[in-house]
């Protein structure tokens, strides 16, 4: 009798998580559609998704038997955000004392977990796809791989591990202790001159790096180093891109001064990272080589709020004082010319999920709704080198799509109010549902 009840709950068991297993096919809908390749809005919005990819768009589209349909009303569908700019290992702590000593005590495990939440917040904020451009001891490397294998919830990563840079430059981790003080695994991304940067991109690559972030200036958050002052040569520039390159993967440059930015565009990096100093000449030479601008202007806001608390030490506060209204204008001449934007926000100087401000900082320097919206989809997916699969919401490509409420053309924020995202064809986040089946994962 036992033994029968056993099996009995057994069979329920198994035939209730049967029935809670998420369905293959969707078909979503909504009042408008974002068609991100011709940058208009569609009505209504129908995106039918079998098997993780999209399969039809439009009202005429043919709807698979079984397909579960989900309405989400005065909403726009759009393709999943992506954010070619984040430190998902980082978040400031009210204390940058105390975020010092904790960089120093907590070990990798902790790190990574920790990193947990960030990723989680980053998908359910409506970024499917993010591109992570700097992390100690190759944590993204591991987020990456078990959210692929689909251990952990969180964005698509395309990781570069960590920055490379010069001694005492922005990249440089031990710039802020006195000599001995680290240990010299800590300062791993560090190199002088062409062939030692060329070994460093062999072992970032070696050991899982997607592409290459290097730190052609100094920054606004590191001690001891000059944003106006470029920190590498160009020699040392054209090695790592040519090293990069050969190896068929993209190079993301970290660059506020415009010397320092245009050796970078001259090496033929794919990104300009901040710009905050760009000049003339070079924001024309981007234009003219095709290098993508990523503003990062949610950093200078996040930055600026922690320093209006007085949460930075001295130096830090004043450097974004500083460059602030530089940047400012270095965007809207960017824009003006005719310069490529990419999304990207730098997320982890400031809390995950909170990338898509980014959306009303560019339309506040002048970037057309329409054309911010792009930033985040077919352009970040070009820059991020995922075009063939992302970027659009077009049959054939990946599944990954979000919902925002009403028109975000005519108010930008609704970026910010994200409640449905579906990433790879399962449904991460429905807030139209008490419970997405898949919510629980
Ligand atoms: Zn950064």
């Amino acid at each position: 009798m036992r033994r029968s009840f056993f099996l009995a709950s057994l069979v329920l068991s198994f035939a209730a998580s049967a029935a809670e297993a998420p369905p293959k096919s969707y078909v979503l809908k909504a009042a408008r559609l974002f068609d991100a390749k011709a940058g208009k809005l569609v009505t209504p919005g129908v995106v039918v998704v079998q098997d993780g990819k999209v399969t039809a768009v439009g009202a005429g589209a043919n709807v698979p038997a079984g397909a579960r349909v989900v309405e989400l009303g005065d909403a726009t569908l759009l393709p999943g955000f992506m954010d070619a700019h984040t430190h998902l290992t980082g978040e400031p702590g009210p204390d940058w004392r105390q975020d010092v000593i904790d960089d120093l005590q907590r070990t990798i495990p902790e790190q990574t977990l920790e990193s947990l939440p960030k990723v989680r917040a980053t998908l359910m904020a409506g970024f499917t796809t993010v591109r992570n451009l700097g992390a100690p001891d190759f944590i993204d490397v591991g987020l990456r791989n078990s959210i692929r294998r689909g251990t952990v919830v969180g964005p698509r990563i395309i990781a570069a591990t960590v920055g490379l840079g010069s001694t005492g430059g922005h990249c440089d981790g031990g710039n802020s202790f006195r000599k001995g003080m680290l240990a010299e695994e800590s300062t791993r991304g560090v190199a002088n001159g062409p062939e030692a940067l060329r070994a460093l991109v062999r072992e970032n690559l070696k050991f899982g790096a997607d592409l290459i972030k290097v730190c052609a200036t100094g920054g606004v958050l590191s001690l001891n180093s000059d944003v106006d002052s470029p920190q590498l040569t160009q020699a040392e520039l054209d090695a790592i891109v040519d090293e990069a390159h050969a190896r068929k993967r993209k190079v993301a440059a970290h660059a506020h001064g415009a010397e320092g930015a245009k050796r970078a565009i001259r090496a033929g990096v794919d990104s300009i990272e901040h710009g905050s100093l760009l000049d003339d000449e070079a924001l024309d030479l981007m234009k003219k080589k095709g290098t993508w601008y990523v503003p990062t202007a949610m950093a200078f806001q996040g930055v600026r709020e922690r320093a209006d608390k007085g949460m930075l030490p001295e130096e830090n506060i004043r450097k974004v004082r500083a460059v602030d209204e530089a940047r400012k204008q270095a965007l809207r001449k960017a824009i003006a010319k005719g310069v490529r934007i990419a999304f990207g926000t730098d997320a982890g100087v400031f809390a995950h999920g909170r990338n898509a401000g980014e959306f009303a900082l560019m339309v506040e320097a002048g970037l057309p709704p329409v054309e911010a919206l792009r930033a985040a989809t077919v352009n970040a997916a070009e820059l991020l080198g995922v075009s063939s699969t992302l970027g659009t919401l077009e049959p054939g490509k990946l599944a990954d799509v979000v919902a925002v409420p009403g028109n975000p053309l005519q108010d930008i924020r609704k970026t910010e109010a994200v409640f449905f995202v579906m990433k790879e064809g399962v449904v991460y986040r429905n807030d139209t549902e008490a419970q997405a089946p898949s919510a629980a994962r």
